[in-house]
């Protein structure tokens, strides 16, 4: 923003030195611009007042003119509040405060019996009505407060304790906006146009002080489109320059390998998503820079094949690929899977992991270097510095996207030219959230299951229906199907859950006795060779019910069992909760999820339960869980710095985010240099504004 802007806020008429210091600290607030910037949260519409005998309980948000006629303190410790008697022609009330300090008291004391404003949502109790800690000025105070919709700053208490209301709030506001006499701007004629925006002045003085809802929306949505599209902006740049940096190898034919497995060793028809998919990465790979590119599809969409046809190119072209998975046992099924598919090939696929023996280490490490594997399926173990390729060329990294990302950097520094990379992820993104952390990849989407599969079948259980349940498991085995019972391990609860996971055990086993049945178990706290024997012995079909803990989360695939019991349903995320139900609908049979809990659910538990009964389609869950937990938090702190929008909203606002992502392509394809005179103050703008991101970064 112009140099006017950086001016600290010390010099801010009617800002004294100590609240200087306490806004610095409290919300780094430090120049006028952070000032500016420290919007509203939300608008009273203060238009209208009511009589204390309009009032009714359904009444939200109101405020009344009247005179406070008595204070008194009321009750012992905790249950001590200060009530004030308030009255107007009409009737009388009560407004209550259970946390006030000494210098509140006083003050509202001064107020007795001059006409004030209360402001709040009002209660019954005692069959008398009451607004718990309302707002309160005085009548003379409230002419002189912006007229239209009211303004709402979030502050903090120790803001508050020193005076800062909110009313003091609008007047630093009002005492900025009337200093500013121009912004400069930093959209271009064009875009403003298009968009029929204010000027960034006007936008500014009406997201504080709109004088109606329609002028709110006005300038809300040019903020929203500014914070939106400098992201975008910044993405894409990103993108361009790393297409520039890094050269890669041009696979430039698609050969016997790929065309070989296709036209006879293909064991089942691709859907059209995987068709799609497969032809935009062999599009990507064909040319001489390096593909970045991000594969969502759901649980059971089939994204191990197409990396399997992928890496055949890569092979077609005489290059290596590495398959990097994050679990040892997935990493032996990816192996094993692929070695089967490609059993009539000549291709020579290769498992490296931690327990790999150092002397089938060396051997491998001879065929890596001579070029003999084309195949490299493995876990961490695979980007160690000592791991050697002839020529890699191709780097997959699955189910990973929170990590892949970082791990694409350890792979490029294994081929001659950085290899093409792909990283396969099942937890399905809401796309804005995608767009935003990913927006500098390129993404492919498989939004297509297999054809044939039966929907899985998601029921919600309690503790009574137990018997029921155990009695459907039994009808289910008898019909040759295999069972998951999963239990939730939560790491601060780690003792009672285990002891949970272990009774549920016992009384499973006391269910389904031997020799009828066989029951496995899998948990953390078993060494990785019994876990893995376990696992095999289920997966073999030697035992038909497979009591765990969420380590069979990831990945895993037994075609046989349709059956996922859920215990404590209630406890797990919903992107949890869809991983688990992807372990089964894997075969032709009916699947089923049941998800047991508790009797009694809070709101978000009975909002994840229903999405799950409701829907199997990943995508769907996830913008359910983006608006549940925020996108911050589905994303971990680490990445949620992105995500610190203003004002704009990644789960409010997805149309203006995917608007905002079009205008940004639309001028750099037409400008990519930023370089036209129509699009300097873009440039200007961006320039600034991707500084302070870099630095923050630095920081973050
Ligand atoms: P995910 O995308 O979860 O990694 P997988 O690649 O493990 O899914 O595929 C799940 C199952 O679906 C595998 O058994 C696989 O062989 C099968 N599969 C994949 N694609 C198809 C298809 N086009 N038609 C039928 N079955 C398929
Ligand atoms: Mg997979």
């Amino acid at each position: 923003m112009s140099k006017f802007l950086k001016t600290p806020i010390d010099y801010l008429k009617g800002v004294g030195p100590e609240r200087v210091s306490l806004l610095q600290s409290e919300l780094g607030i430090y120049h006028y611009e952070d000032l500016l910037t420290h919007f509203p949260f939300r608008y009273v519409d203060r238009s209208k007042y009511y009589k204390i005998n309009e009032i009714t309980l359904a009444s939200a948000e109101i405020q009344i003119i009247g005179k406070i006629t008595g204070l008194s303190e009321i009750g012992q410790s905790r249950g001590k509040r200060l009530v004030a008697r308030f009255a107007d022609e009409t009737g009388q009330m009560e407004l209550v405060w259970f946390k006030y300090t000494k210098w509140m008291k006083e003050n509202f004391e001064k107020m007795i019996n001059i006409p004030i404003v209360a402001y709040g949502k009002p209660n019954e109790f005692n069959r008398t009505f009451s607004i718990i800690h309302p707002e309160i000025e005085t009548l003379e105070n409230q002419k002189s407060a912006p007229q239209g919709l009211y303004p709402v700053y979030s502050s903090t208490e120790k803001l508050t304790k020193k005076g800062v209301s909110n009313r003091v709030w609008q007047k630093m506001q009002m005492q900025l906006l009337s200093e500013i006499k121009e912004i400069e701007e930093n959209l271009s004629d064009d875009i403003i146009l298009k968009f029929n925006f204010s000027d960034r002045l006007t936008t500014f003085r009406q997201i504080h002080f709109p004088k109606s809802t329609e002028e709110l929306k006005k300038a809300e949505d040019r903020l929203k489109f500014e914070e939106f599209f400098f992201l975008q902006l910044g993405l894409l740049i990103k993108k361009i320059n790393h297409q520039r940096k890094y050269k890669s190898n041009e696979f430039s034919v698609v050969g016997k390998y790929f065309n070989e497995f296709y036209e006879n060793h293909l064991p089942f028809e691709l859907t059209d998503a995987q068709k799609r998919v497969v032809k935009e990465i062999r599009t990507d790979m064909g040319r001489p820079v390096q593909m970045n590119r991000l594969l969502q599809g759901d649980v059971g969409s089939g994204k191990t094949m197409v990396a399997l046809l992928s890496a055949l190119i890569a092979a077609d072209n005489g290059f290596q690929t590495a398959f990097m998975a994050p679990t040892e046992i997935l990493a032996q099924q990816h192996f094993e899977s692929m070695k089967n598919y490609l059993s009539e090939m000549d291709i020579k696929i290769g498992l490296l992991t931690g327990s790999t023996k150092t002397k089938d280490r060396k051997i491998l490490d001879e065929k890596l270097t001579s070029g003999e594997i084309h195949i490299l399926v493995g876990t961490h173990a695979l980007i160690e510095d000592h791991v050697r390729f002839k020529n890699l060329g191709f780097a997959i990294i699955d189910e990973q996207h929170k990590f892949g990302v970082a791990q694409r950097a350890k792979f490029i520094r294994k081929g001659k030219f950085p290899p093409h990379t792909l990283v396969m992820t099942a937890t399905p993104i809401p796309r804005t959230l995608a767009m935003s952390l990913y927006g500098d990849l390129d993404i492919s989407v498989i939004d297509e299951l297999p054809a044939g599969r039966k929907p899985i079948m998601t029921v919600h259980r309690k503790d009574k229906d137990r018997l029921g349940l155990f009695g459907f498991i039994k009808t289910e085995i008898k019909k040759g199907r295999q069972i998951y019972i999963v239990y939730p391990l939560i790491e601060e609860s780690e003792k009672m859950d285990y002891k949970d996971l272990m009774d549920g055990y016992d009384s499973i086993t006391r269910a389904f006795p031997l020799p009828d049945y066989a029951v496995s178990i899998v948990h953390g706290r078993m060494k990785t060779e019994d876990k893995d024997f376990e696992m095999q012995r289920f997966a073999k079909g030697e035992t038909q019910i497979l009591v765990a803990t969420t380590v069979i989360e990831v990945g895993v695939n037994v075609p046989n069992a349709s059956v996922m019991v859920i215990e404590s349903a209630e406890k797990f995320g919903l992107s949890q909760l869809h991983q688990l139900r992807g372990r089964v609908g894997r075969g032709a049979e009916q699947s089923f999820c049941v998800l047991m809990t508790k009797d009694n659910l809070t709101e978000d538990a009975f909002t994840r339960i229903s999405t799950m009964c409701r829907t199997n389609d990943g995508f769907e869950i996830a913008e359910v869980d983006m608006q549940l937990r925020g996108p911050g938090d589905i994303m971990g702190t680490q990445q949620s710095g992105i995500l610190n929008f203003k004002i704009a909203s990644l789960v409010k606002d997805q149309k203006m985010m995917t608007t905002a992502r079009y205008i940004a392509e639309e001028l750099l394809k037409d400008d990519p240099e930023l370089s036209k005179p129509e699009n300097q103050k873009i440039k200007q703008h961006f320039a600034e504004y991707h500084k302070e991101k870099i630095e923050w970064s630095r920081i973050g």
